[in-house]
């Protein structure tokens, strides 16, 4: 079984991401640079993890259908495919290389994840790799969180691995509306992070996706999340189908000062806080998570067509 890649769309200074057909299901994955760092000195890749997902948080366009793990050779393809067209002897010389399993589906509930993390160390030659899981905790991955924290001791000490929990709401109710499935509480949360965390790690990071009319109160997080182990990431929502048809407006916007006196309120409670709104363009592009796939899935687009639906499309 071998990857076939359909489709490419972005701007290959900024952002490419890739269509690819593997196992007769679609996948979707992306490289992206980050001006004004260099390609050598921070590259990401993101790989999807599930064809689809089966959790369907509100505004996320992966979640419209699910069809199975995606299975170790698969990610390692659509790895592969983007390293070895730089690097064919996969010695990657890279000073920040991020590898973060967060496209399309939730890492933690597909095993296979475990094996490849474990596996990179020797199948690159990457002293700068940084894996990075961003995911929901979803009650039922517990096995899967104890696994993990056994590879990151093994492999990815010192600054080595990043780990990302969704939050998206400091009102837990709240949360679990966004995320509709059982998830860990804040308490399970920080458990696993205290345990987790170790002198010389990243500090672990809470991504809220903000959305208009979602509670933010930081003060809810002092309880459970320290300010030196934990911090703070704020996104917008992004305009997909799912989160406009959940009517899901995104409070972050390009009005810089909203935006400013948001992270601002976590930060006097000592949270270092990012902002990341990424590139306004991908919206355009239509390119968020998911949204290519869906569309290919239910035939909106349509692959052996000869047209270029985007401005954005790369020929192949
Ligand atoms: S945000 Fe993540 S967990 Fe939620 S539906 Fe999308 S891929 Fe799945």
């Amino acid at each position: 079984m071998e990857l076939e890649i359909l489709r490419k769309f972005g701007k290959p200074e900024l952002a490419t991401l890739y269509i690819g057909r593997y196992n007769n299901e679609i996948v979707e994955f992306v490289e992206s640079v980050q001006p004004p760092f260099t390609q050598k000195e921070k590259w990401v890749l993101i790989l999807s993890t599930l064809y689809g997902c089966p959790i369907g948080c509100l505004m996320c366009d992966a979640g419209e259908y699910y069809h199975g793990k995606i299975s170790k050779k698969g990610m390692w393809q659509q790895l592969h495919y983007m390293i070895s067209a730089k690097y064919p002897d996969l010695n990657v010389p890279v000073k920040k290389f991020k590898i973060q399993f967060a496209r399309m589906g939730e890492p933690s509930l597909n095993e296979a994840v475990l094996e490849l993390l474990a596996d990179l160390p020797h199948l690159l030659n990457a002293p700068g790799l940084i894996p990075c899981i961003s995911t929901v905790a979803p009650v039922k991955a517990s096995n899967f969180f104890k696994e993990l924290l056994k590879i990151k001791q093994e492999y990815y000490r010192n600054g080595h691995f990043q780990l990302q929990f969704s939050i998206h709401s400091t009102n837990q109710k709240e949360r679990r509306s966004i995320i509709p499935i059982p998830i860990w509480t804040f308490d399970e949360i920080s458990h696993y992070g205290n345990i987790w965390h170790e002198a010389g790690d990243r500090k672990i990071t809470l991504n809220f996706a903000v959305g208009e009319g979602v509670e933010l109160n930081p003060e809810n997080l002092i309880p459970y999340f320290d300010p030196e182990k934990f911090l703070i990431k704020i996104t917008p929502i992004n305009p997909t189908n799912q989160a406009k048809q959940n009517k899901l407006n995104s409070k972050i916007t390009s009005d810089m000062l909203n935006n400013q006196i948001i992270c601002d309120s976590f930060r006097k409670l000592g949270y270092e806080t990012i902002l990341s709104i990424g590139e306004w363009e991908e919206n355009q592009i239509g390119s968020n998570c998911g949204q290519y796939a869906t569309k290919i899935i239910h035939g909106e687009v349509k692959l052996k067509e000869n047209y270029t639906c985007s401005e954005y499309e790369i020929p192949l």
